[in-house]
């Protein structure tokens, strides 16, 4: 059986709305008269905490070399495959190149990117990073693709405990190629 539920009669104030009215106009002048705390952005930038999860960048080591290897580990977990990764050869020249594969091509796109951090998380090489960079923005769809240059450009180096390079190198000249 429903049950009625009596609506409680209006009082004279409430009747009047005056009360009522009174009081969001001294609110709305409180804030009125308080300072301004809105920042200006961009022109002003909030303070980012440590570990915040921004832009994903890929990093160098200290000795300015790649430390991604290409292991496309990244490209299979990001769930929106937002990342493509083509890998190349490193050239028999370079410093590294007793080691492994480089990316040849490593594009991120902003547009698909949901900023989740798996690919950090998964990253053997700690080449990828997100790092405070929060703030993305393009006319186009190609402009928020970030390629590999853009990606190192915003990555920079971070500090690597590992010199992972350094000690195959030494292990290789020691005569262990396999270290
Ligand atoms: S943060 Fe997540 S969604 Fe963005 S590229 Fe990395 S794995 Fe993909
Ligand atoms: S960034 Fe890391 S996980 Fe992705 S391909 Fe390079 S080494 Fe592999």
């Amino acid at each position: 059986m429903a049950y009625v539920v009596e609506r409680k009669p209006l009082s004279l104030s409430e009747r009047l709305y005056i009360p009522q009215v009174l009081a969001g106009m001294k609110t709305t002048l409180k804030h009125f008269f308080a300072p301004n705390v809105t920042m200006e952005y961009p022109e002003q930038r909030p303070a980012i905490p440590p570990g915040y999860r921004g832009v994903p960048t890929l990093v160098k080591d200290p000795n300015g070399r790649e430390k991604c290897v290409s292991c496309q580990l990244c490209e299979f977990v990001c769930p929106p495959k937002a990342i493509r990764i083509t890998p190349g050869e490193i050239p028999p020249d370079a410093a590294n190149a007793h080691v492994e594969k480089g990316p040849k091509a490593f594009d991120i796109d902003m547009l698909r990117c949901i900023y989740c951090g798996l690919c950090q998380e998964v990253c053997p090489e700690e080449a990828i990073w997100l790092q405070n960079q929060y703030s993305m923005s393009g006319y186009t769809r190609e402009e928020m693709v970030n390629n590999k240059e853009r990606l190192y450009e915003l990555g920079g180096t971070l500090p690597d405990q590992h010199f992972k390079w350094d000690k195959k190198k030494a292990a290789e000249q020691r005569g262990n190629a396999h270290h």
